[in-house]
C-alpha cells in the first residue's frame, strides 16, 4: 500500500453567483482551470439567512457536463427545461446530466425562503468526454437515504454518493469512473481507503480540518493528492469540533477544454455552437 500525500493546496476563493449567491471556490481560479475530470467546485454557506433572504440562480443553460448539487443543512429546489423538478434536503444529491443542453433554475424552497435557516452545501461540475458531450440531458435524484453509509472506525462516518471508496458502493451512476464521498471525523477519528491509482484524488474539509499524513488542511482549503493508491484521513484529537470533509476522486479524461460561462466543450468551434444553440427554442428541449 502507497498512501498519497498532499501535493497542492488550493484556498477557496469568494464569488459572488446569480442573484448575489455566494459560495466558495477552490477551482477554477486564474492558474487552475480544472482538475481533471473536475471543473468547478462551490462550496455554498454554511450561511444563516433571515427570513426572505436566501437567494439562487434564474434560468441558465448548460451544455456539455455535468451539475451535481449536494445539501448538507438547509433545503433548495430545481426546475429544468425537461421537467425534472426536486427539493432538496439535507443528504440529498441532483446529479444533472446537461449532455446537449438543458436550462434550469437552482434556488432555496419558498418555505426555506419564508422561514430562514442555514443553507450549507456543494456544487461539483463534472466534464463530460468528447464522445459524450452531446448525449441527451439527465437527472438522477440521490435521496440520502439511498446513499451508502458506514461508520468504518471509531467516530467515523462515511457516506459515499457515487463510484467506490471506503468499501461501500454509491448508488450515483457516472460516464467516467468518479467517487463521491461525505466523510463526518470526531476530534481524534481516523479513516482509510483504497483508491484507483489512475485517479485524481481531492481532499476539501467543509467544516473543521483535516490532515492527510502529518500536513493538515484548513476549513476551505482544497488538497490535491499526489500517487500513490491509497488515503488515509484523520482529524487532530484537540480540533475543536468535528470535520465535514468532502472526497473526492476520478480518472482524468486528458482532452483539451474550451469554456465559457455554462458550456465546457473541447474546442472554440463547439463553443461558437454551443452560444448560437441556446438562442434556439430547441435548446433543452
Ligand atoms: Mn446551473
Amino acid at each position: 500500500m502507497r498512501l498519497r500525500r498532499l501535493e497542492t493546496r488550493l484556498p477557496a476563493q469568494r464569488a459572488v453567483e446569480g442573484d448575489g449567491f455566494v459560495v466558495h471556490r477552490p477551482f477554477p481560479v486564474p492558474g487552475t482551470e480544472q482538475v481533471d475530470p473536475f471543473l468547478l467546485l462551490d462550496q455554498m454557506g454554511p450561511v444563516d439567512h433571515g427570513p426572505g433572504e436566501a437567494v439562487g440562480t434564474p434560468v441558465h443553460p448548460h451544455r456539455g457536463f455535468e451539475t451535481v448539487t449536494y445539501l448538507l443543512e438547509g433545503e433548495l429546489q430545481h426546475r429544468d427545461s425537461l421537467g425534472n423538478e426536486g427539493t432538496l434536503g439535507p443528504g440529498d444529491t441532483q446529479w444533472m446530466t446537461a449532455g446537449r443542453g438543458v436550462l434550469h433554475e437552482e434556488g432555496p424552497t419558498s418555505g426555506f425562503l419564508a422561514r430562514g435557516g442555514r443553507l450549507h452545501g456543494l456544487q461539483l461540475w463534472v466534464n463530460l468526454p468528447a464522445s459524450a458531450k452531446m448525449i441527451p440531458p439527465a437527472y438522477q435524484d440521490i435521496t440520502a437515504d439511498a446513499v451508502a453509509v458506514s461508520h468504518p472506525s471509531p467516530g467515523a462516518t462515511v457516506r459515499v454518493v457515487a463510484g467506490e471508496a471506503f468499501d461501500l458502493v454509491g448508488p450515483g451512476s457516472t460516464h467516467t469512473p468518479i467517487t463521491y464521498t461525505h466523510v463526518t471525523l470526531e476530534p481524534g477519528a481516523q479513516v482509510a481507503s483504497a483508491f484507483d491509482p489512475n485517479h485524481t484524488v481531492l481532499v476539501f474539509p467543509l467544516l473543521g480540518v483535516v490532515a492527510v499524513g502529518d500536513e493538515v488542511l484548513a476549513t476551505a482549503e482544497l488538497g490535491v493528492l499526489g500517487p500513490g493508491d491509497a488515503v488515509e484521513l484523520s482529524v487532530p484529537a484537540d480540533a475543536a469540533s468535528p470535520s465535514e470533509i468532502l472526497v473526492l476522486s476520478g480518472r482524468p479524461i486528458g482532452e483539451p477544454i474550451a469554456r465559457h460561462g455554462p458550456f465546457v466543450m473541447n474546442t472554440r468551434e463547439e463553443l461558437v455552437q454551443a452560444f448560437a444553440d441556446v438562442r434556439s427554442p430547441e435548446f433543452g428541449s
